[in-house]
């Protein structure tokens, strides 16, 4: 939808992302890589075998970490669905241009979804001749405008709601339908399937140009279903629902790499995984040893698994400390395929490849910041605040307390008060929210940050008839 997007805020970009994006090309690369962005739901930080589980079963994603990089300090720039897919598929805050709060619309505003105003990473590639495709989940909007097919995608395959079931539906709505470039699709079986096959299809019939393949796995999200067969190998599993879905991912996953792998595609395609904000509380994962959860400014919110691999071009079996945000990818893979034509859109990330190819050292962020409507947060270096608007703030130190507990405010008030000033002068770069969320779900969530800053367990998660 068309809204407002003034002359001050382009300006605002230029004046304030000292970090901004890296025109600089690295490497010789002979062929433009493919590039896929595999996005999971909800998945959890501590529920993948490279970041340490025990018990949910991924050697295929645990291939592809050994094949890569492994970020340990990665975030998304939303907590919840829809905000951070904004974020990522625009490489710009996206408070910068309203989209602030879950979905696409309230009651009052109708469906506004991504603003016209900016352009997506399937836009940017299509400027050097990408065949670009979306597949799966999309939670960017459903009025035509925002269709896919409207923001850079020749392919869509997908549906446009927030979620849906994972089996055949018997009428599904226009936003839960599997449709392909708005066309209804009846598909057999298990979704995760279905997407995995269609991915591998796509791989196979589009060689002859690189590719971008925004892969936007609805699982693990709710609702809790998996296969038959998946759900009677984790039987007596303690989360066997959540453990079932994870396979299947897991396998279609496995399914991709080797059909890149036949193809000979694998070394010169760059592969992002990571999880679109962290594990909720209604899905069994684990977000250990973080604290809090989807929809929460604490680790657990935001700070997401992320794997780039890219065998051609970057040293595989690696681990990556810097500060890194999801709206980075948008300029690194600018940077991998060589884009010099894109420079619309002034981004708030920068190229990861100089990192990881060692030419340069330390943090890629300075400075990170999240806000969802009353809740806000700021990181600097090792230091981490959380606002809950007219409430207070908390200070943490994540190097010697990442679970943050200890709350240094009164202690160290000079650096509350240097991050406090940070996050004012980057609230004033942003728009008003477009939309807001369900008065029950902001108290809600108001009420779990309360709980969380006081180191208590909410009395409640979601909302009850009570209240
Ligand atoms: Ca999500």
């Amino acid at each position: 939808m068309k809204i407002a997007f003034s002359l001050f805020l382009i300006h605002a970009f230029v004046a304030c992302s000292p970090e901004g994006n890296s025109k600089k090309n690295t490497g010789n690369i002979a062929a433009k890589p493919n590039i896929i962005v595999i996005l999971l739901d909800d998945a959890g930080y501590a529920d993948f075998g490279f970041m340490g589980s025990e018990d949910l079963e991924t050697p295929h994603i645990d291939e592809l970490a050994q094949s890569g990089v492994i970020f340990t300090d990665a975030h998304v720039s939303a907590t919840v669905c829809a905000p951070s897919r904004a974020g990522l598929l625009t490489g710009i805050y996206q408070q910068r241009f309203g989209f602030e709060a879950n979905h696409t619309g309230d009651q009052y505003t109708g469906d506004i979804g991504l603003s016209d105003e900016v352009r997506t990473l399937a836009d940017a590639l299509k400027t050097n001749k990408y065949n670009t495709v979306a597949i799966g989940k999309w939670h960017l909007g459903a009025s035509p405008s925002d269709h896919p097919n409207q923001r850079g995608f020749d392919d869509f395959y997908g549906f446009l709601a927030g979620g849906r079931s994972y089996f055949p539906l018997k009428n599904p709505d226009k936003k839960k339908m599997l449709q392909n470039n708005g066309k209804k699709v009846k598909f057999e079986g298990y979704l995760t399937d279905v997407l995995g096959d269609y991915a591998a299809t796509y791989i196979e019939q589009h060689q002859k140009k690189p590719f971008f393949m925004y892969l936007s796995f609805n699982a693990v999200h709710t609702p809790m279903e998996a296969k038959e067969t998946d759900l009677e190998r984790f039987k007596d599993h303690p989360r066997k629902r959540l453990a079932a879905m994870t396979w299947s991912l897991d396998e279609n996953i496995g399914k991709i790499r080797a059909k890149l792998a036949e193809l000979q595609q694998l070394d010169n395609t760059l592969i992002f995984f990571l999880s679109d904000n962290g594990g909720a509380v209604n899905n069994e994962s684990t977000n250990t040893p973080l604290k809090g959860w989807k929809g929460n400014k604490y680790e657990g919110g935001h700070r997401v698994p992320m794997i780039v691999s890219w065998p051609k071009e970057i040293e595989p079996q690696k681990h990556f400390d810097g500060l890194t945000s999801s709206l980075d990818i948008f300029s690194t893979a600018l940077d991998a395929s060589k884009n010099e034509t894109f420079n619309t859109q002034h981004l708030d990330g920068v190229s990861l490849l100089p990192y990881l190819k060692e030419e340069k050292k330390g943090n890629p962020h300075k400075t990170l910041f999240w806000r969802k409507l009353d809740e806000s947060a700021a990181r600097m270096d090792a230091f981490k605040l959380i606002r809950l608007k007219g409430y207070g703030d908390r200070l943490y130190h994540l190097d010697n307390d990442i679970g943050e507990t200890k709350d240094l405010s009164q202690t160290m008030d000079s650096v509350r008060k240097n991050m406090s000033t940070k996050l004012f002068d980057w609230e004033q770069q942003l728009m008003q929210p477009q939309w807001k969320e369900e008065k029950k779900w902001m108290d809600v969530t108001e009420h779990i940050h309360k709980s969380l800053m006081n180191n208590k367990s909410p009395k409640y998660t979601q909302p009850t008839k009570k209240r």
